[in-house]
């Protein structure tokens, strides 16, 4: 119950932990693209009011020379012209400072009581070498139109009973920039200074330099840049004019001067490619791969912690069944030896058959007693590293045919039909000898165990150009598919409700003896095997060359080795 109840909450930790990862993943996903967006959003916005500056600046240094304008009384303007038919001086000061600019062409001041729409109209030209102005019937157009707006806006502005500035200024689109000049105490206008723009000026000299410094080319910062009058459909200043204008690709428009300044001129902003946005995007890209890399690790991390922490527990357990039948399994021979030493002891057995009987009991269970502590003393010495293998250039045919010549009866007696199949009696393998029984008699071991109904062994020798292989056949009870990643794992047994295994006597350690002692040789064991069809074990060393050994240096099979009577024990423990 409780180990149920350990296994869902650590199944639920493991989602849990899963799920806090990918929403951890996504939560960052989504602030790094937020983060990218904003950045760009930010140059672009950057660069759209770097357009305002611009407009701002050539308003500034158009309206520049006019200013101060607004200290200076206007009154005294009319009894001037009445008297000397000049203006003010500080009047003319302002104008003076005007003709200076390049942004104007000419300078002009019709009196308020002047239509200059009208034909033989009169209105005053300033003349900057005189720095004073003269009467002038000869004046163009667009002076007739400037004055009639100002004079329009002015006098709407003068309704407002708050209007309180003597001057106000229109423009009259990108022609003329227009000053109704104001009586303020009588609340009337004088007359109009029209100065008419050098919109030349402005498309050729003063845009280009500084489209060009701000926004460079397109293929520099990825942003392209007009200047477009919409009333004619003409494009008067660009920072690129590889690129033509297209609607499509503008991002924001806004008009020249939010003040009525050129106002049928507009300015377009497009952005490209650009490299700041690829050098975001390369930088989204870099976070985005440390950042999968990162989770990638963490989930895999997290994994391997939960498998390994499941392992271990059932590693334990299969520890802790192990030591109870291992327990039960000393006790067992212990008492019978001991019944039986007691029985002849006490002088209650007397008659020589039944003596023998007590004597071959005890002899029996002191083997397999025996058996079983070597079993265990083999593990003890692999798990702490003393199972040091002294292998020596030896021919796997002779050790196996050593091993037959020993065994073959006894499993025959078994009831065994052995088969024993050499490809290549020749071939040479690096392997200790005591290994290499150990190997077989396990193998041999669960191969008996393991068979049922049809008794059937067959051993194989054979090789290719690198490796000799050693392989055991039984038509025994086989081994469910899912179970055999596990069958060399210490204590592993296929104990399902289901199989025939559970059955059989046994603690999982066979396998796994044979395991080590295959890879303390330089070699792996695989299984193949089908239920009900039986199993091949296959294990295999690396060949060693001819040439590598000298013959004398080979080890032949001592058949009286100590080892050889340990596998004759071992297999009688088996039965
Ligand atoms: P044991 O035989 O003591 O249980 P082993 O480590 O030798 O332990 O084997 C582990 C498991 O592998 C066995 O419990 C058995 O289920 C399975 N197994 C091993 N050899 C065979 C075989 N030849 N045929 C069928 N099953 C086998």
């Amino acid at each position: 119950m409780n180990v149920l109840r350990n296994r869902g909450f650590r199944w639920i930790s493991l989602m849990v932990g899963l799920v806090a990862i990918i929403a951890l993943t996504a939560m960052n996903v989504l602030s790094l693209y937020d983060l990218r967006d904003r950045m760009v959003e930010g140059d672009e916005e950057r660069r759209t009011d770097q357009l305002d500056e611009i407009n701002d600046t050539i308003r500034n240094q158009v309206l520049d020379p006019l200013r101060g304008l607004g200290q200076i009384e206007l009154e005294p303007i009319e009894e001037s012209l009445r008297q000397s038919g000049q203006l003010p001086d500080n009047i003319l000061e302002v104008l003076e400072r005007s003709s200076k600019s390049p942004y104007f062409t000419g300078i002009y001041f019709t009196p308020d009581n002047t239509d200059p729409c009208l034909e033989e109209s009169t209105v005053y030209k300033y003349d900057p070498t005189q720095n004073g102005i003269a009467p002038t019937n000869n004046y163009p157009n667009l002076v007739c139109d400037g004055v009639g707006i100002a004079r329009t806006k002015t006098r709407i502005q003068l309704n407002d009973f708050n209007y309180r500035w003597n001057n106000n200024w229109e423009f009259d689109t990108h022609r003329s920039l227009n000053l109704g000049l104001i009586n303020l105490s009588e609340s009337r206008m004088i007359g109009v200074l029209t100065l008419t723009l050098n919109d030349d000026y402005i498309v050729n000299e003063v845009l280009p330099p500084y489209l060009k410094n701000y926004f460079g080319t397109s293929s520099e910062t990825g942003i392209v840049v007009w200047v477009r009058d919409w009333t004619n459909d003409k494009i008067l200043a660009t920072n690129d004019s590889t690129i033509t204008y297209d609607r499509d690709l503008v991002d924001h428009s806004m008009g020249f001067s939010g003040s009525g300044f050129l106002d049928n001129w507009s300015l377009y902003i497009g952005f490209l490619e650009s490299p700041v946005t690829n050098a975001y995007n390369a930088n989204l890209f870099k976070n985005l791969v440390v950042l999968s890399v990162a989770m990638l690790f963490l989930t895999g991390a997290f994994i391997f912690i939960f498998v390994t922490a499941q392992r271990e527990r059932d590693l334990a357990q299969r520890q802790a069944s192990f030591l109870a039948n291992v327990t039960h399994e000393l006790k067992t021979p212990l008492a019978v030896m001991q019944a039986a030493g007691e029985n002849i002891s006490d002088g209650r057995v007397t008659e020589t058959r039944r003596l023998k009987q007590y004597g071959e009991h005890i002899y029996n269970e002191s083997i397999r007693l025996r058996g079983m502590i070597e079993k265990l003393l083999d593990v003890a010495k692999v798990d702490s590293g003393q199972n040091m293998s002294k292998a020596s250039p030896c021919k796997p045919h002779d050790l196996l045919s050593s091993y037959l010549s020993e065994n073959q009866k006894y499993i025959e007696e078994k009831g065994f039909e052995v088969h024993f199949t050499s490809h290549d009696e020749e071939a040479l393998a690096m392997i200790d000898h005591d290994n290499f029984e150990t190997i077989v008699s396990n193998l041999t071991e669960n191969a008996i165990k393991y068979s049922t109904d049809e008794k059937y062994i067959e051993y194989q020798i054979s090789s290719n150009s690198d490796d000799v292989f050693f392989s055991i056949t039984d038509h025994g009870i086989g081994i469910p598919k899912r179970a055999q990643k596990n069958i060399f794992d210490k204590f592993y047994r296929v104990e399902d409700s289901d199989s025939l295994s559970t059955k059989i006597k046994g603690h999982g350690l066979g396998l796994s003896i044979v395991n080590n002692m295959v890879e303390m040789n330089g070699g792996d064991i695989e299984v193949k095997s089908s239920v009900d069809k039986g199993t091949t074990f296959i294990v295999r060393f690396p060949k060693l060359m001819k040439e590598e050994v000298s013959a004398d240096t080979i080890n032949t099979v001592d058949t009286n080795s100590s080892l050889n009577k340990k596998i004759n024990k071992h297999t009688e423990y088996v039965g």
